[in-house]
């Protein structure tokens, strides 16, 4: 009981930090609105570019539970989408070939009971697939083995978080077990062919920072992530996403807890990039909560932003007033905007 006192406090304590650090008392540095950056930038109001990727957050449940996770996912989370909003799903892309990419979250996607279904309908609409899929799902349960078959079947591609291709700073983020499990699955992907240039089937591994730090160049981590990994283990992968931290949920939390928000704002703001904000995701992106709620990307449908549209839910979807909108920003979009950029495709610039 003291510790969760005590860790309350801590809280309380670091939230004024907060309001300080965004409100400029005492000369300290001060968080320079989102918004104001953008303007400098000739990038406010942000608008989409074209939207083209639609992203489906299938539920929240997941198998892990990761420090720095945005979703807060687990095992007792209880969000999950429903065959009748995923219908409305496949209705809007039927009738916007525009959407070409079809891009499947969580929590694990897989755990959602309809989840097969969901894959094979869109096929069938003839969309590319991408799944984030956590790779030690494969191996929690025997309905799940198969996995590697059903994506090499339907040719999705495989983008997978492996925060390091060491035990210790793997497990230390995701969980005890998770990087020998994640190891094991990898080499099952790879014997289906995932990974493997002449197949076609794409396996992405996906790095984040493991502390208040943002990470290293994303094409030398390539390099020695696809020496070490075959060495050791004989695994291939085709790329490597190295992502920022967002300052938000879990992540946010460590951050607060560790005395290590202002620092990492700080950071933050200072690699502010202008052509990384001009090629943030949330430009050519519509994200659809477990719920039907329509966002502008998954940090925002995390913090409960909806986009700023008429239409909000899936049920009553406007291709051109959801691309003419514009978007919601906030502090959180200094993760996005940093360094080279970020974003679940790796780096934007
Ligand atoms: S596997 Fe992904 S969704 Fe699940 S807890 Fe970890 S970061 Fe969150
Ligand atoms: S956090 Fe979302 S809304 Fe903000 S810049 Fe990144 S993708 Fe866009």
């Amino acid at each position: 009981m003291k510790s969760l006192k005590a860790a309350h406090n801590i809280l309380a304590d670091a939230q004024q930090q907060i309001e300080i650090l965004e409100h400029g008392k005492n000369g300290d540095f001060v968080l320079v609105p989102f918004e104001d950056k953008l303007r400098a930038s000739n990038l406010f109001p942000l608008k989409p570019t074209q939207m083209e990727i639609f992203q489906v957050n299938i539920g929240k449940m997941c198998n892990q539970t990761c420090k720095h996770c945005h979703v807060d996912a687990g095992p007792d989370r209880k969000e999950i989408m429903t065959r009748e909003t995923m219908q409305q799903c496949l209705e809007v892309l039927k009738n916007h070939p525009q959407l070409k990419t079809v891009d499947l979250t969580g929590g694990a996607p897989e755990m959602n009971p309809d989840f097969r279904w969901f894959v094979e309908e869109i096929k069938k609409l003839n969309r590319h697939v991408t799944v984030r899929c956590n790779l030690t799902i494969i191996l929690a349960n025997k309905k799940y083995y198969d996995l590697p078959y059903f994506y090499k079947e339907h040719q999705v591609e495989i983008t997978s978080s492996l925060p390091f291709y060491r035990k210790d700073r793997t497990d230390n983020q995701r969980g005890n077990g998770v990087f020998e499990n994640s190891i094991k699955s990898l080499q099952l992907l790879n014997e289906v062919g995932y990974g493997k240039v002449e197949t076609g089937l794409i396996l992405n591994l996906v790095y984040n920072a493991a502390g208040a730090f943002l990470p290293p160049s994303q094409s030398s981590l390539e390099k020695e992530y696809k020496q070490e990994l075959k060495k050791q283990f004989g695994i291939e992968f085709n790329n490597l996403f190295s992502i920022t931290n967002m300052p938000i949920s879990r992540y946010l939390d460590y951050l607060l807890m560790s005395g290590n928000y202002e620092s990492y704002m700080e950071k933050l703001v200072s690699s502010y990039n202008p052509s990384a904000a001009a090629n943030v995701m949330c430009r050519n992106t519509v994200s659809v909560g477990w719920d039907g709620f329509l966002y502008d990307c998954d940090f925002n449908q995390m913090l409960e932003l909806k986009v700023n549209s008429k239409t909000t839910n899936i049920r009553n979807f406007n291709f051109d007033e959801l691309n003419n909108r514009t978007i919601r920003t906030g502090q959180h979009c200094y993760g996005c905007t940093a360094g080279a950029g970020s974003g679940c495709g790796g780096t934007t610039t």
